[in-house]
Parts: C-alpha cells; structure tokens; sequence
C-alpha cells in the first residue's frame, strides 16, 4: 500500500492486486463485538523522518498518544518489559537473583566463540545462561518452533539490540533521584480507528488519486520474458501488461509464479520457512484490573506467547462496550497438531490459559470468543538461511522491473516501520530511478536513519 501510496504522487499508472477482501494484511484491524482490534498488539514505532512524515501525511491528527506498559508473565510473576536488573532480580528473589548475577559474571568471562551465529550464544553472552533459560528461551522457542541453538542471531540483534545485563548493573549504582530515564514514560502514536485504519486510508487515496486497489484478486503469475517483467496473471484467468511489480506476496510463492525461476532457485525458495499464527479473541465481560497493552508469556507451564489487552489502546476502539477483548496468541507450524484444532478447543484452550495467567480475578466471565488463523506470520531465521536466500536475491536483482519487499515478501522480520520503508524506497526505485537496495533495510544497523519520533504535537527531532 505504501509503494502504490507514493507512486500515485507521479504520474504512474497504479493498481494493487490483493489476494483478501481487505487492505492491510497482518496490520489489518477486524470489527469485534462492535469494537476494534489488530492481529494482536501493533504498536507503531520508527526513527525514521521519511516513515514517520508519510504515516502522519496519511493519519492526519486522527490519532492518540498510548502510555505504553508491558510485561513478561514467568512463574506466576509479572516482571517489567524491557527486562530492568532491579526489578528482575527482586523478583527472583535473591537465591535466584544471585545465580543470575553470577552466570552473567561466568559469561562475561568466557565469551562462547560462535556469538555471531545462534541466538543461543548471543544472549548468554549478553546476559548469561539463566537469565537467557528464564527470560528468553521458553519465549523464543515457543515464538519459532525450534532450539534456540539454531535460530540465527539476527533475530536477537533486530529485536533486543543495545540491552546488556552489564549496563543494567550498572544502572543500580545509580541513585533512583539522579536517574532521570526511570520516571520517562515510554509512548507510541495508535491511530483511532485501529492500526488498519492507515492502510483503509491509503488504499482510498490512491483510489482518490486515480490509481486502482482490486481486493480479492490473488496473482497466480508474474509474467516475465528476455529477464524483464511484462505483467502479472491473476487468478482470474486476466492478463495484465505492465513495466514494474512490487511484490509482497510470500517470497517462495513469488518464486513459484514466475515462469521462468531456475530449478535451484525454486527448491532453495521451498526451503524458507514461516510460522503460523492462532489468535484467540476473548471477550470479556467488564474492564480487567490491569494496564498492560500486552504480555509476554514466558511461563513454561502456558501454550500461549502473547496476550494483548485491546481496552488498554485507546478509547475509540471500544467506544461504548463495557467490555473489554483480549487476543491470545499461539505460534506454530502448519504440520502441529496445535494448527488443525477446532475453534472450540482452542477458545477452551484461549479462556483456560487466560484464568490461569491470573490477569484478572477468578470471577471473570468470558462473554464471546473469535479465532483467527494467519499463516506465515513469522519468516523463520533458522541458522543458514542467509546463504539460502542470497542466490533469491540476486536472482530477483537480475529480473528487471521486479522488487520484493515487505515482511514474508523479502523474508524479513519486518515491523510497520520497515515494510513502510521499503515501499518508499521500491516507489523511488520505480518513480524516480533510484537505485536504493531494499534488501538492507531492516539488516544489520539502520544508521541511515534521521531519528526523529511522532509525538502529540507532530513530528519532533529525538536524540539517537
Ligand atoms: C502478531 C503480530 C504482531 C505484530 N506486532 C507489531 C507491532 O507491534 N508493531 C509493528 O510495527 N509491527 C508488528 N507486526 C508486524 C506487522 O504486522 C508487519 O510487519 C506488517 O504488516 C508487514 O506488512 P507487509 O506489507 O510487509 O506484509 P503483510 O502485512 O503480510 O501483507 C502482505 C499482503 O500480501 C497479500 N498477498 C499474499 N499473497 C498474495 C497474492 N498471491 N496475490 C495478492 N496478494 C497477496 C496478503 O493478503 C497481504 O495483504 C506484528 C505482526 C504480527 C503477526
């Protein structure tokens, strides 16, 4: 939506194909029990001047700013999201707590020697072993389905960049008066009418703009010729012509729909994995006692990963219900058993793990119950992938007139913020012939980003 957004700026002729009957796809909000609710939590978040400017251009002032409270669920317990040494370690209690300080002493001293390939040795050697076996690795596991010792560290450098057991040690030195970034409530910009609410927005100006987003058109093809695009085949049996295709359909089945990929490519696309998704929706009648926007469930005794409290967003989504909607988020993979459930034995599976969380009194009632299944939620950085997908990429380099981008589309761990980015700079490719290489956003260090953060006011500068 964002690549179509911007290029209807030119004057490209635009149309979006989109397999579903709605724009958004995993940021899409659904209408519950006459309130709204995302695909769990979607909190918007980038440093980036050119994201941030294009998501106020399209949100306008419809927005609200969310205090944002989240916290990880382990053994009963609710410990501060980011991990904070103080409150991590009184929570364990001080037996606990002083193995931890001395398992990050023994990893200090001695650095396993693959730190740059698992996710397993990344963290012990940023936190040491028991805190990575309490606060990471059931998570971790249960996010991707396999041992931490075979997940890339890329996850880890993504995602809990800058975080050190040392530094918050540190930090207990420091008298609670003199540390000023203790009291600093962290707030993120959540459009009123849910995180869909941004992209509904776009697709009707790119409508307003004279370009075309066709819903429930899913592409069987992309036409390609003489190593150039010529146009894209729609399940439909239509034909159409055009000079470029931005897609961001899963990356192996853009593979699979182009006529002329080589054999080896095809099979290395195959051997990409994703994760699925469950959500379960719970309503519950009543407000909960509990501010937390989500929970991370790191308790070794619960199937579910993530709990999300949508009537701590923000009002509109509620609007006049009393009552608020929680999702319960499940991982794992088409073959699991978990995947073929029925509905029903994954709402009592949903309202059982929900009791048992203890995220509100024992007399809570759940009122009505929704299940949503996404597959390929997650693009699975299994230790190797790289070298599967670098053949992908220069292949697709090599196709003159096609980009993939996006969160499965470019097999990237993408948030909001990256597959934005990447529609910009795949618009920019096309609009104005730029060369930019989408396949480094999102990799490594973003350091060509200009900091800057939305705030109530606006766009405002924000100290890297
Ligand atoms: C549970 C969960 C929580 C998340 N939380 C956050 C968060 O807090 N903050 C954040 O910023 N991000 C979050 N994300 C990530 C965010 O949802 C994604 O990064 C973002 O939606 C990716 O956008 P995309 O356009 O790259 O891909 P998608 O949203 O996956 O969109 C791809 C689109 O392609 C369509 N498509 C697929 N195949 C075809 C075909 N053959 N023909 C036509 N159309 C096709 C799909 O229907 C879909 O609409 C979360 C994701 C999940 C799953």
């Amino acid at each position: 939506m964002t690549a179509a957004f911007v290029l209807t700026k030119s004057r490209a002729k635009v149309d979006v194909y989109e397999a579903s009957d709605q724009v958004g796809g995993l940021s899409r909000s659904l209408h519950l029990w006459d309130q709204i609710v995302d695909l769990g939590p979607h909190r918007f978040f980038s440093r980036d001047r050119r994201v941030n400017s294009l998501w106020l251009e399209v949100v306008g002032r419809d927005y609200v700013m969310v205090p944002r409270l989240t916290r990880i669920l382990y053994r009963g317990k609710y410990f501060q999201y980011p991990l904070q040494a103080m409150d991590a370690l009184q929570r364990l209690g001080l037996l606990e707590a002083t193995r931890c300080v001395a398992s990050y002493g023994a990893a200090r001293f001695k650095q396993q020697k693959d730190c740059s390939e698992s996710f397993e040795s990344w963290v012990t050697n940023r936190f040491g072993r028991r805190l990575y076996e309490i606060f990471f690795r059931n998570y971790s596991e249960k996010l991707w389905g396999i041992p931490c010792s075979e997940l890339d560290s890329d996850f880890a450098a993504q995602r809990i960049r800058k975080l050190s057991l040392g530094a918050a040690i540190k930090q207990l030195a420091v008298r609670p008066q003199k540390n000023k970034h203790r009291t600093l409530v962290d707030r993120f910009a959540y459009p009123n009418g849910g995180t869909g609410a941004v992209y509904e927005r776009m697709a009707e100006m790119v409508n307003e703009r004279g370009g075309s987003v066709h819903l429930g058109a899913p592409v069987k093809r992309v036409v390609t010729a003489s190593g150039r695009v010529r146009g894209i085949e729609l399940y439909s049996g239509n034909v159409v012509s055009c000079d470029d295709v931005i897609s961001s359909m899963p990356l192996s089945s853009l593979i699979s729909r182009l006529n002329d990929a080589p054999e080896h490519i095809r099979e290395d696309a195959q051997r990409l994995t994703y994760r699925n998704t469950i959500l379960v929706y719970l309503e519950i009648a009543g407000e909960i006692d509990s501010r937390d926007n989500w929970i991370y469930v790191q308790d070794p005794g619960l199937t579910v990963g993530r709990i999300t409290n949508f009537r701590n967003w923000s009002p509109s989504l509620y609007g006049d219900s009393p009552n608020t909607i929680l999702s319960l988020e499940y991982w794992c993979d088409s073959g699991d058993e978990l995947w073929h459930r029925s509905d029903h034995e994954l709402v009592c599976l949903g309202a059982s793990e929900f009791r048992a969380s203890r995220l509100a009194s024992d007399g809570a009632n759940v009122l009505r119950s929704h299940v949503v299944r996404i597959p390929r939620s997650y693009p699975v950085y299994q230790r190797g992938y790289k070298d599967i997908l670098r053949p992908i990429q220069d292949f697709i380099r090599n196709v003159e007139g096609l980009q993939a981008i996006g969160r499965y589309g470019a097999f990237k761990y993408n948030n909001q913020d990256h597959s934005i980015l990447m529609g910009i700079l795949a618009a920019e490719n096309v609009a104005a012939g730029s060369a930019h290489d989408l396949w480094q956003v999102n990799s490594d260090f973003d350091d060509y980003q200009e900091a800057c953060r939305i705030e109530e006011t606006g766009l405002v500068p924000a100290p890297c």
